[in-house]
Protein backbone atom coordinates (compact mmCIF):
# COMPACT_ATOMS: atom_id res chain seq x y z
CA UNK A 1 0.00 0.00 0.00
CA UNK A 2 2.77 2.71 1.10
CA UNK A 3 4.03 1.26 -2.27
CA UNK A 4 1.76 3.14 -4.01
CA UNK A 5 2.99 6.08 -2.40
CA UNK A 6 -1.16 7.28 -2.98
CA UNK A 7 -2.80 5.66 0.41
CA UNK A 8 -2.15 4.88 3.96
CA UNK A 9 -3.19 1.81 5.52
CA UNK A 10 -5.94 1.82 8.41
CA UNK A 11 -7.47 -1.38 8.74
CA UNK A 12 -8.35 -4.21 7.16
CA UNK A 13 -12.17 -4.90 5.81
CA UNK A 14 -12.26 -8.42 4.59
CA UNK A 15 -10.78 -11.49 2.66
CA UNK A 16 -12.44 -13.08 -0.24
CA UNK A 17 -11.34 -16.01 -2.24
CA UNK A 18 -9.04 -14.14 -4.40
CA UNK A 19 -7.18 -11.35 -2.57
CA UNK A 20 -7.55 -8.84 -0.03
CA UNK A 21 -9.59 -5.57 1.02
CA UNK A 22 -7.87 -3.04 3.21
CA UNK A 23 -8.87 0.56 4.11
CA UNK A 24 -6.87 2.95 3.08
CA UNK A 25 -6.97 7.09 3.56
CA UNK A 26 -6.02 8.85 0.26
CA UNK A 27 -2.85 11.12 1.26
CA UNK A 28 -3.57 13.45 -1.53
CA UNK A 29 -7.16 14.44 0.35
CA UNK A 30 -7.60 12.42 3.30
CA UNK A 31 -10.49 10.69 1.56
CA UNK A 32 -10.88 7.14 2.98
CA UNK A 33 -11.47 4.35 0.46
CA UNK A 34 -11.59 0.15 0.34
CA UNK A 35 -9.32 -0.86 -1.44
CA UNK A 36 -9.48 -4.48 -3.00
CA UNK A 37 -6.08 -6.11 -3.80
CA UNK A 38 -5.66 -8.69 -6.54
CA UNK A 39 -2.22 -10.64 -6.68
CA UNK A 40 -0.72 -9.75 -9.85
CA UNK A 41 0.67 -12.98 -10.77
CA UNK A 42 -2.92 -14.13 -10.97
CA UNK A 43 -4.22 -11.76 -13.33
CA UNK A 44 -6.63 -13.51 -15.53
CA UNK A 45 -10.07 -12.44 -17.58
CA UNK A 46 -12.26 -12.40 -14.29
CA UNK A 47 -9.90 -9.68 -13.01
CA UNK A 48 -10.26 -7.82 -16.14
CA UNK A 49 -13.78 -8.08 -16.07
CA UNK A 50 -14.32 -7.24 -12.57
CA UNK A 51 -12.30 -3.91 -13.50
CA UNK A 52 -13.87 -3.20 -16.93
CA UNK A 53 -17.39 -3.99 -15.82
CA UNK A 54 -17.40 -2.41 -12.25
CA UNK A 55 -15.74 0.60 -13.53
CA UNK A 56 -19.03 1.67 -15.53
CA UNK A 57 -21.28 1.71 -13.04
CA UNK A 58 -22.43 4.46 -10.75
CA UNK A 59 -25.31 3.92 -8.76
CA UNK A 60 -26.68 4.36 -4.98
CA UNK A 61 -27.01 0.86 -4.67
CA UNK A 62 -23.51 -0.01 -6.52
CA UNK A 63 -20.49 0.28 -4.18
CA UNK A 64 -18.94 3.20 -6.18
CA UNK A 65 -15.61 2.31 -7.92
CA UNK A 66 -13.01 4.86 -8.04
CA UNK A 67 -9.73 4.24 -9.24
CA UNK A 68 -7.05 0.86 -9.78
CA UNK A 69 -3.65 1.52 -9.18
CA UNK A 70 -0.70 -1.08 -9.63
CA UNK A 71 1.79 -1.74 -6.39
CA UNK A 72 5.00 -4.14 -7.08
CA UNK A 73 2.62 -7.21 -6.34
CA UNK A 74 -1.09 -6.33 -6.71
CA UNK A 75 -3.52 -4.30 -9.04
CA UNK A 76 -5.10 -2.49 -6.46
CA UNK A 77 -9.27 -1.29 -6.58
CA UNK A 78 -9.84 1.42 -4.91
CA UNK A 79 -13.32 2.10 -3.88
CA UNK A 80 -16.33 3.58 -1.66
CA UNK A 81 -15.76 2.41 1.91
CA UNK A 82 -19.07 0.93 3.08
CA UNK A 83 -19.11 1.67 7.19
CA UNK A 84 -21.52 -1.13 8.12
CA UNK A 85 -19.81 -3.94 7.08
CA UNK A 86 -22.09 -6.75 4.40
CA UNK A 87 -25.54 -8.13 5.08
CA UNK A 88 -24.45 -11.52 5.99
CA UNK A 89 -22.46 -9.91 8.88
CA UNK A 90 -25.79 -8.08 9.88
CA UNK A 91 -28.72 -11.27 9.35
CA UNK A 92 -26.36 -13.72 10.92
CA UNK A 93 -26.16 -10.93 14.48
CA UNK A 94 -30.38 -10.95 14.04
CA UNK A 95 -30.37 -14.76 12.91
CA UNK A 96 -33.11 -13.25 10.41
CA UNK A 97 -34.95 -10.22 9.57
CA UNK A 98 -38.18 -9.33 10.18
CA UNK A 99 -40.31 -8.65 6.98
CA UNK A 100 -39.99 -5.12 6.42
CA UNK A 101 -36.33 -4.96 7.20
CA UNK A 102 -36.04 -7.70 4.52
CA UNK A 103 -38.39 -6.07 2.45
CA UNK A 104 -36.00 -2.25 3.44
CA UNK A 105 -32.61 -3.78 1.75
CA UNK A 106 -34.34 -6.36 -0.74
CA UNK A 107 -35.75 -3.44 -2.59
CA UNK A 108 -32.17 -1.95 -2.93
CA UNK A 109 -30.95 -4.83 -3.84
CA UNK A 110 -33.12 -5.14 -6.81
CA UNK A 111 -33.02 -1.91 -7.87
CA UNK A 112 -29.26 -2.21 -7.94
CA UNK A 113 -29.44 -5.21 -9.80
CA UNK A 114 -31.80 -3.97 -12.17
CA UNK A 115 -29.79 -0.77 -12.87
CA UNK A 116 -26.38 -3.25 -13.51
CA UNK A 117 -28.69 -5.69 -15.82
CA UNK A 118 -29.42 -2.12 -17.89
CA UNK A 119 -26.21 -1.07 -18.15
CA UNK A 120 -25.63 -4.65 -19.43
CA UNK A 121 -23.72 -5.83 -16.62
CA UNK A 122 -25.16 -9.10 -14.77
CA UNK A 123 -22.71 -10.12 -11.49
CA UNK A 124 -23.01 -14.00 -11.58
CA UNK A 125 -22.02 -13.40 -7.37
CA UNK A 126 -24.97 -11.83 -6.02
CA UNK A 127 -24.96 -13.27 -2.11
CA UNK A 128 -25.24 -12.01 1.03
CA UNK A 129 -21.67 -11.38 1.74
CA UNK A 130 -21.31 -9.40 -1.40
CA UNK A 131 -23.87 -6.86 -0.80
CA UNK A 132 -22.07 -4.07 1.83
CA UNK A 133 -23.95 -1.81 4.10
CA UNK A 134 -23.88 2.10 4.92
CA UNK A 135 -24.63 3.88 7.32
CA UNK A 136 -26.36 7.22 6.88
CA UNK A 137 -27.51 9.69 9.62
CA UNK A 138 -31.04 9.69 9.79
CA UNK A 139 -32.02 6.60 8.64
CA UNK A 140 -33.39 4.01 10.39
CA UNK A 141 -31.55 1.08 8.96
CA UNK A 142 -28.01 1.04 6.55
CA UNK A 143 -28.45 1.22 2.85
CA UNK A 144 -27.39 -1.75 0.61
CA UNK A 145 -24.62 -1.53 -1.68
CA UNK A 146 -23.65 -4.24 -4.36
CA UNK A 147 -19.35 -4.72 -4.63
CA UNK A 148 -17.69 -7.81 -5.82
CA UNK A 149 -18.17 -7.92 -9.77
CA UNK A 150 -15.58 -10.14 -10.02
CA UNK A 151 -17.15 -13.04 -11.64
CA UNK A 152 -19.49 -10.22 -13.71
CA UNK A 153 -20.13 -10.38 -17.39
CA UNK A 154 -21.21 -8.00 -19.86
CA UNK A 155 -23.97 -8.30 -22.61
CA UNK A 156 -21.86 -7.52 -25.25
CA UNK A 157 -19.49 -10.02 -25.56
CA UNK A 158 -20.34 -14.24 -25.99
CA UNK A 159 -23.34 -15.89 -24.07
CA UNK A 160 -22.04 -16.72 -20.33
CA UNK A 161 -20.80 -20.78 -19.89
CA UNK A 162 -18.91 -20.70 -17.04
CA UNK A 163 -20.25 -22.15 -13.63
CA UNK A 164 -19.00 -19.39 -11.84
CA UNK A 165 -20.57 -17.97 -8.65
CA UNK A 166 -21.36 -19.61 -5.03
CA UNK A 167 -23.26 -23.03 -5.14
CA UNK A 168 -26.22 -22.20 -2.47
CA UNK A 169 -27.00 -19.23 -4.69
CA UNK A 170 -26.20 -20.63 -7.88
CA UNK A 171 -29.68 -21.05 -10.13
CA UNK A 172 -30.39 -24.84 -11.78
CA UNK A 173 -29.47 -23.35 -15.07
CA UNK A 174 -25.84 -22.68 -14.12
CA UNK A 175 -25.42 -25.43 -12.31
CA UNK A 176 -26.86 -27.96 -15.50
CA UNK A 177 -27.57 -26.34 -18.82
CA UNK A 178 -28.22 -28.29 -22.28
CA UNK A 179 -26.27 -26.32 -24.77
CA UNK A 180 -23.29 -24.85 -22.69
CA UNK A 181 -25.35 -21.49 -22.22
CA UNK A 182 -27.06 -19.10 -19.57
CA UNK A 183 -28.71 -15.63 -19.41
CA UNK A 184 -26.25 -14.58 -15.94
CA UNK A 185 -29.01 -12.21 -15.62
CA UNK A 186 -31.66 -14.62 -15.46
CA UNK A 187 -29.18 -16.33 -12.98
CA UNK A 188 -29.39 -13.51 -10.88
CA UNK A 189 -32.51 -12.87 -10.30
CA UNK A 190 -32.56 -16.64 -8.75
CA UNK A 191 -29.36 -15.21 -6.60
CA UNK A 192 -31.57 -12.72 -5.38
CA UNK A 193 -34.53 -15.11 -4.94
CA UNK A 194 -32.25 -17.25 -2.29
CA UNK A 195 -31.26 -14.19 -0.52
CA UNK A 196 -34.68 -12.96 0.05
CA UNK A 197 -35.38 -16.81 1.25
CA UNK A 198 -31.74 -16.52 3.76
CA UNK A 199 -33.34 -12.92 4.79
CA UNK A 200 -36.80 -14.66 5.57
CA UNK A 201 -36.04 -17.67 7.23
CA UNK A 202 -31.95 -17.62 8.30
CA UNK A 203 -30.45 -20.77 6.01
CA UNK A 204 -30.23 -21.59 2.78
CA UNK A 205 -33.11 -23.26 0.72
CA UNK A 206 -30.91 -25.73 -0.92
CA UNK A 207 -27.78 -26.79 0.12
CA UNK A 208 -24.90 -30.00 0.13
CA UNK A 209 -24.29 -31.15 3.79
CA UNK A 210 -21.90 -29.26 5.08
CA UNK A 211 -18.56 -31.13 6.09
CA UNK A 212 -15.93 -31.82 3.49
CA UNK A 213 -14.17 -28.83 1.41
CA UNK A 214 -15.81 -30.24 -2.09
CA UNK A 215 -19.21 -31.30 -2.35
CA UNK A 216 -19.69 -34.62 -4.05
CA UNK A 217 -21.24 -35.32 -7.12
CA UNK A 218 -23.84 -36.66 -5.49
CA UNK A 219 -24.90 -34.12 -2.95
CA UNK A 220 -25.10 -31.49 -5.86
CA UNK A 221 -27.36 -33.86 -7.91
CA UNK A 222 -29.54 -33.86 -4.86
CA UNK A 223 -29.84 -30.15 -4.10
CA UNK A 224 -30.24 -29.72 -8.07
CA UNK A 225 -32.96 -32.45 -7.81
CA UNK A 226 -35.01 -30.60 -4.81
CA UNK A 227 -33.93 -27.28 -6.73
CA UNK A 228 -35.97 -28.25 -9.51
CA UNK A 229 -38.99 -30.00 -7.58
CA UNK A 230 -39.32 -26.28 -6.22
CA UNK A 231 -38.31 -28.42 -3.16
CA UNK A 232 -37.52 -26.19 -0.18
CA UNK A 233 -38.78 -26.11 3.71
CA UNK A 234 -40.51 -22.64 4.38
CA UNK A 235 -40.52 -23.61 7.99
CA UNK A 236 -43.76 -22.85 9.85
CA UNK A 237 -42.25 -21.08 13.06
CA UNK A 238 -41.38 -18.42 10.92
CA UNK A 239 -43.97 -16.20 10.32
CA UNK A 240 -43.98 -14.61 6.31
CA UNK A 241 -46.67 -13.61 4.77
CA UNK A 242 -48.27 -14.82 1.46
CA UNK A 243 -47.00 -12.20 -0.82
CA UNK A 244 -43.74 -12.80 0.45
CA UNK A 245 -43.92 -16.18 -0.11
CA UNK A 246 -45.40 -15.83 -3.52
CA UNK A 247 -42.60 -13.61 -4.77
CA UNK A 248 -39.84 -16.24 -3.50
CA UNK A 249 -42.25 -18.77 -5.47
CA UNK A 250 -41.31 -16.84 -8.60
CA UNK A 251 -37.75 -15.60 -8.10
CA UNK A 252 -37.21 -19.45 -7.50
CA UNK A 253 -38.71 -21.17 -10.12
CA UNK A 254 -36.13 -23.61 -11.91
CA UNK A 255 -37.08 -22.73 -15.66
CA UNK A 256 -35.27 -19.44 -16.51
CA UNK A 257 -38.10 -18.70 -19.01
CA UNK A 258 -40.45 -18.95 -16.48
CA UNK A 259 -38.80 -16.94 -13.34
CA UNK A 260 -39.99 -13.45 -12.96
CA UNK A 261 -38.38 -10.61 -14.74
CA UNK A 262 -37.17 -8.02 -12.34
CA UNK A 263 -39.46 -5.83 -13.78
CA UNK A 264 -42.08 -7.49 -12.16
CA UNK A 265 -40.29 -7.89 -9.21
CA UNK A 266 -40.74 -4.28 -8.38
CA UNK A 267 -44.65 -4.30 -9.63
CA UNK A 268 -45.01 -7.41 -7.05
CA UNK A 269 -47.25 -6.29 -4.34
CA UNK A 270 -45.04 -7.35 -1.56
CA UNK A 271 -42.16 -5.26 -3.10
CA UNK A 272 -44.60 -1.88 -3.62
CA UNK A 273 -45.12 -1.45 -0.35
CA UNK A 274 -42.63 0.90 1.32
CA UNK A 275 -40.32 1.67 -1.32
CA UNK A 276 -36.94 3.10 0.57
CA UNK A 277 -35.97 6.83 0.04
CA UNK A 278 -33.84 7.46 -3.03
CA UNK A 279 -29.82 7.15 -1.55
P1 LIG B 1 -13.78 -11.44 -3.17
O1 LIG B 1 -13.91 -11.25 -4.65
O2 LIG B 1 -12.45 -12.01 -2.82
O3 LIG B 1 -14.95 -12.15 -2.58
P2 LIG B 1 -14.92 -8.94 -2.21
O4 LIG B 1 -14.90 -7.82 -3.19
O5 LIG B 1 -16.22 -9.63 -2.04
O6 LIG B 1 -13.74 -9.97 -2.54
O7 LIG B 1 -14.42 -8.40 -0.80
C1 LIG B 1 -14.21 -9.31 0.29
C2 LIG B 1 -14.78 -8.74 1.58
O8 LIG B 1 -14.11 -7.49 1.91
C3 LIG B 1 -16.27 -8.36 1.50
O9 LIG B 1 -17.11 -9.46 1.75
C4 LIG B 1 -16.36 -7.28 2.59
O10 LIG B 1 -16.43 -7.87 3.87
C5 LIG B 1 -15.02 -6.56 2.46
N1 LIG B 1 -15.18 -5.40 1.54
C6 LIG B 1 -15.06 -5.45 0.19
N2 LIG B 1 -15.30 -4.25 -0.37
C7 LIG B 1 -15.57 -3.41 0.65
C8 LIG B 1 -15.95 -2.01 0.72
N3 LIG B 1 -16.05 -1.29 -0.39
N4 LIG B 1 -16.18 -1.47 1.94
C9 LIG B 1 -16.09 -2.24 3.05
N5 LIG B 1 -15.76 -3.55 3.06
C10 LIG B 1 -15.50 -4.14 1.88
MG1 LIG C 1 -16.90 -11.48 -2.55
MG1 LIG D 1 -15.23 -11.99 -6.05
Amino acid sequence: LKESGRYERVQSLGKGAFGFVQLGRKLQNNELAAIKFLKRGDVNKYVESEILNHSMLRHPHVIQFKEVFLTADYICIAMEYATGGSLFSYVQSQARLKEAVARWFFQQLVIGVDYCHKRGVANRDIKLENTLLQKVDGLPLPLLKICDFGYSKADMRSAAKSKVGTLTYMAPEVLVNRDGKYDGKVADIWSCGVMLYVMFYGRYPFEVPAGAAMPKATEILSMLDNMVRQKYELPAKVEVSEPGKDLLKKMLLPDPKERITLEDVMKHPWFTTNLPPEA
